[in-house]
């Protein structure tokens, strides 16, 4: 059955898509089918994707072997309750989470989806003080941070970002350090991290937790930052007894150029989230994976345990395609797969930075990001993209590739190439 105008209708009638209006919505290109790294529209038109779906798909979409995970998992069961039953998709999942992140990190949360992720790893440090007898309960984030769409989310993202004056008081007042200036490349700064260091010294005794995005702010504007400031706040945080949470659903994976983004600066967190690429975009699975000293104070506490338990908590066909994904990393050396992409970004969109109507052009590892001076009209140069035969989705001034690493070069350079022609 093929998608015809009255599907479309509906659509547009009915259906919310992402930060889309439903009274003047933008069009919405239906897809009907996508492989390795093209989506295929009802038309038959081939896109080359840049997006990975929003950072997941990092092995392109359709692939043999996590179809095959898919299957095979399905065929045992789909689903099962977590609550007093284990099962090897999550065992097994687990035991490569626990191998592949920074070292103390070893008590693995699965939940559902980036947001929920983040609502745990804020819930945990709360209860973590708690559990300890302290009154800490704010928590310190950095301004163009971005950490979700729930209500603990975004009460740590950035203030104006996520539009928190749409929610005053429904969301609880945080701190927010300025977001580091130091680019990644750049000199070290001493005076970049003056902003937070005050914000913590002031007010030290309430803050249970920072939440950042190590390295790479995404949604929030994607900048990369210095790894020294990471280090900074990893040594200020211990020293000043505050837990660090690390939200690594975009950068994790390798999309950094590192396997987890921590590793730029060295440093390992308290607790780490997890989500995006870790089903390789099949699946909406996430992960707060916690030290052992994080979980047994929290289990040691007044509640005895961690207050949370999502319906589809360890979903087993979830772990099984995760688990054979994060195989598949190995198996397809990333640490080469996005070099490259790394390597041909920089040679084809640092030129762009020529153009007039181009502020900013920044590569790291597989993000290629083309900052604008105006903002673009998404209606418009969406159409124009997919006129050039690729799927690129700008926002604000950012028009930016994160493909699936499987790209080839002469794909790549048709996402490179269609980028500087919207921008003439
Ligand atoms: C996307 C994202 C989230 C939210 O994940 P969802 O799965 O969309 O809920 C949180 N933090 C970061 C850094 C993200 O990029």
């Amino acid at each position: 059955m093929s998608i015809n105008a009255s599907d479309i209708e509906f659509d547009k009638n009915h259906i919310w898509h992402p930060y889309t209006s439903m009274s003047r919505p933008l069009t919405c290109y239906p897809v009907t089918s996508a492989s390795g790294v093209e989506l295929v529209l009802a038309d038959g038109r081939k896109l080359v994707d840049g997006m990975s779906s929003w950072w997941a798909t990092i092995h392109g979409y359709n692939h043999q072997l996590l179809n095959e995970a898919a299957k095979e998992q399905l065929s045992k069961m789909s689903h099962v309750m977590f609550g007093g039953i284990t099962h090897l998709p999550a065992i097994n999942l687990c035991r490569i989470l626990v191998e592949i992140t920074p070292s103390p990190l070893e008590c693995v949360f699965l939940a559902d989806s980036g947001s929920v992720a983040v609502e745990v790893s804020l819930k945990m440090a709360l209860q973590y003080w708690q559990a300890r007898g302290q009154k800490k309960t704010r928590f310190l984030a950095l301004r163009n941070g971005y950490h979700g769409d729930t209500f603990g989310a975004m009460s740590v993202s950035d203030p104006e970002n996520s539009m928190h004056k749409l929610y005053h008081g429904h969301l609880t007042p945080h701190l927010f350090a300025d977001a580091p200036q130091t680019k990644f490349e750049e000199e070290w700064d001493e005076s970049d991290i003056q902003p937070f260091l005050s914000l913590v010294n002031d007010n030290a005794d309430d803050i249970a937790a920072v939440i950042l995005e190590p390295i790479v702010q995404g949604a929030g504007g994607m900048r990369f930052y210095h790894p020294e400031y990471l280090r900074r706040v990893r040594n200020i945080c211990t020293q000043k007894q505050i837990l660090l949470i690390a939200d690594e659903i975009a950068t994790g994976f390798g999309r950094t150029g590192k396997l987890f983004a921590c590793e730029h600066a060295d440093i390992s967190p308290d607790i780490i989230c997890l989500g995006k690429g870790i089903t390789g975009g099949y699946m909406t699975l996430s992960a707060a994976i916690t030290t052992r000293e994080v979980a047994e104070t929290i289990s040691n506490g007044e509640a005895g345990c961690f207050m949370h338990g999502p319906t589809f908590m360890g979903n087993p066909l979830a772990c099984a395609i995760a688990c054979a994904n994060l195989s598949l990393l190995a198996e397809n050396n990333w640490q080469q797969q996005v070099a490259n992409i790394e390597a041909q970004l920089k040679l084809e969109l640092t030129p762009l930075k020529q153009k007039k109507s181009v502020a900013d052009v920044r590569v790291l590892g597989a993000i290629g990001v083309v900052e604008t001076k105006v903002p673009v009209n998404v209606q418009l140069v969406q159409q124009k993209f997919v006129e050039h035969g690729v799927w690129i989705r700008p926002f604000g001034k950012l028009i930016y590739l994160m493909p699936p690493y499987i790209i080839e070069t002469h794909q790549l350079s048709r996402l490179t190439n269609a980028i500087a022609s919207i921008l003439d």
